[in-house]
């Protein structure tokens, strides 16, 4: 009997959903944004209420109150290293806007994390005129990174007249010079960090961001130079801040810890030298568990957030101790982990591809010998003689085969066979899944066997990495997991892209090629990506010109109910046909044209015309994404 234990297992949503997701006694997903059991939200309800609104599918659905809640654990898991350890001041968390620019999410974290003292950073000139328009705690800092041109300078320090907290980070040793050169021209005294090019380095995907390649970070030698320079122009008191960052996603603890050791050695050397320097910024990386595997693998991370505060603070206090220099404010920019949680996209499945195997198969009684085995395999296979009848039907398969070639068999009676083949090992894939039997020619049949289940999405647009560098990101049907999941599958988009696939799925032990997915049947199939909330929304393009999806926004009340706090359109074709620089009113007018000169040829007629002429300003305003 398969039980609801069963599915929560299987997609491992409990192992990898932190509390905030899970399956209920309906087989639904369920979403708990506090991670309260009074405040779940029965993802299926939400859908059957979307489709009374009209909202179309692939719907992207954003939950603010998971932004609060891993702002208030990731401040949390800070605030009890610090006791435990006697640590000698506090930690401050900063959202770095690279992760997620989006403004409704900026707005949700600067709102809860204001009590946090909760900064941001930036990268870039138009993040940093994003970021001034926020209203951060009078302690929150907002912190400079990135390759900065004159102008941003001058943004920047403009800023530091307005805000009360605003650090400039020289990334490159190169702008040390600008930098003091035009805040004297403007006679502005901005507090000033440096990064540390260290020689540790991350563990993942991201390791290369860290290291002695990295691209950014100043060596020791330029570090000591730039301090030189800092001083010739008197404003060594500025320099308050030393910033590293040895990449994202940091699958291994004992890479923080090692990183951070070097750069506390760094910070109490420049103290040493009697400069003031009070914050230690250590960057990204925190890693999240996509997985579910707890482990160093690339979609996982082989420590939690608790252990990773605890590695930094312990780490950072022993050489500080050790060197006899004053603890100084921690400070963190850990984007993907208060973000990655908090949207996910759902997908409506539009059908399959090779979903021709249930056609039946019946003898005429002249067919040759070999698809009487065929046929006589197929219905004598059962639990205990499967393996012996799937090894007979391969070979029975390759002698139709052989046949084929040497021209004794017709083309109707090569489909029939191809057909019988296909239901025996349909047959016998099913027995090895009720035996257990997990042996690589079972699993080579299951792939054999996968449907392709043709998503209603663009990989590109709302899955990026995924295509970008196979970043694997947890998949789960949104309702049937009271039932036994009998199918495997790759999710394809509407893209007309081969690399528009997704083609591996999380699992605890390996990566999973297919994904346990339930037979479609006449009703509507939907599936949830999950954790999408980090990185994912601006990487996203416009492959195909294929746009954003529609957006929900979910809040969960005290009482358990929810609703929708906003709802944001997606993309119609007119604003995909701007991005790629066409006008929709030319294009009409070119196309108006066009049907008028039809009509005076006698090509159409004027009614046809008129329908013609509403159908295609009707397609203008359309969603992007199939209708279904
Ligand atoms: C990208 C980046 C971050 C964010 O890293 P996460 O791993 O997402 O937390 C933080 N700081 C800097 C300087 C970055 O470039």
């Amino acid at each position: 009997m398969w039980k609801i234990e069963d599915a929560i297992d299987l997609y491992g949503i409990e192992r990898w959903g932190n509390g905030y997701f899970s399956f209920n006694k309906n087989g639904n997903l369920v979403i708990r944004p506090t991670r309260k059991d009074v405040h779940t939200i029965d993802i299926k309800n939400v859908i059957d209420h979307l489709s009374t609104k009209k909202i179309k599918f692939p719907v992207l659905f954003r939950f603010p109150q998971i932004l609060e809640g891993q702002i208030k654990e990731l401040n949390g898991a800070f605030n009890n290293s610090i006791s435990e350890y006697k640590y000698n001041n506090r930690y401050q968390a900063i959202f770095p806007m690279k992760v997620n620019q989006r403004r409704e999410v900026i707005e949700e974290i600067v709102r809860s994390g204001k009590k946090y003292n909760m900064g941001l950073e930036v990268g870039t000139k138009a993040e940093l005129l994003a970021a001034l328009s926020f209203e951060l705690s009078p302690d929150a800092l907002l912190i400079c990174n990135g390759f900065k041109d004159d102008e941003y300078l001058k943004l920047a320090l403009y800023a530091t007249k307005l805000k009360n907290k605003v650090v400039i980070v020289i990334d490159e040793y190169s702008e040390t010079g600008r930098l003091l050169e035009l805040s004297r021209k403007l006679d502005i005294r901005p507090l000033i960090g440096i990064r540390a090019k260290l020689y540790s380095r991350g563990s993942g995907k991201w390791a290369e961001s860290g290291g002695e390649s990295s691209k950014f970070g100043l060596t020791t030698t330029e570090m000591l130079d730039c301090i030189r320079i800092i001083a010739q122009y008197e404003m060594l008191e500025q320099l308050q801040m030393l910033h590293f960052h040895i990449g994202s996603q940091i699958t291994e603890i004992r890479r923080i810890q090692k990183a951070v050791k070097e750069a506390a050695r760094v910070y109490a050397k420049i103290k040493q030298m009697h400069i003031n320097v009070k914050y230690f910024n250590i960057g990204g990386g925190l890693g999240i568990d996509y997985d579910g595997s707890k482990t160093s693998s690339d979609a996982s991370a082989n420590y939690t957030i608790q252990e990773y505060a605890n590695n930094v603070v312990y780490s950072l206090k022993e050489v500080c101790d050790e060197e006899d220099v004053p603890h100084p404010i921690v400070l963190s920019e850990s984007g993907r982990a208060i973000s990655a949680y908090h949207s996910l996209l759902v997908i409506n499945i539009k059908g399959n591809k090779n979903g021709n195997r249930k056609k039946r198969v019946e003898l005429r009684g002249n067919e040759p010998h070999i698809i009487k085995e065929l046929y006589d395999g197929l219905n004598e296979i059962n639990i205990k003689n499967y393996l012996e009848y799937y090894h007979d039907a391969l070979q029975h398969r390759d002698e139709l085969l052989s046949l084929f070639n040497m021209g004794e068999i017709e083309l109707e009676e090569k489909s029939k066979g191809e057909i019988l083949f296909l239901q025996i090992c349909e047959k016998a894939a099913g027995f090895a899944r009720e035996t257990q039997n997990e042996s690589d020619e079972f699993e080579d049949l299951n792939k054999l066997l996968s449907k392709k289940y043709i998503g209603n999405f663009s990989t590109f647009q709302s899955v990026p990495d995924f295509w970008a560098i196979k970043q694997l990101f947890p998949v789960v049907p949104i309702s049937r997991a009271t039932e036994r999941p009998t199918e495997y599958a790759t999710i394809v988009d509407i893209t007309c892209d081969s690399d528009g696939e997704i083609d591996k799925f999380v699992d605890l032990k390996d990566v999973k090629e297919l994904l346990e997915v339930h037979e479609l049947n006449n009703g509507s199939y939907y599936l949830a990506i999950l954790m999408l909330g980090a990185y994912q929304d601006t990487i996203g393009d416009y492959h195909n010109l294929l746009g954003t999806a529609n957006e929900v926004h979910i809040i969960v009340a005290d009482t358990g109910e929810w609703h929708i706090k906003q709802v944001i359109k997606g993309d119609r074709n007119c604003d995909v046909l701007g991005y790629a620089k066409y006008n929709s009113n030319s294009l009409f007018s070119m196309f108006e044209s066009e049907v008028m000169q039809a009509q005076r040829d006698n090509r159409v007629s004027r009614q046809d015309a008129e329908e013609i002429l509403d159908n295609y300003k009707a397609a203008m305003s359309q969603y992007t994404y199939m209708n279904l």
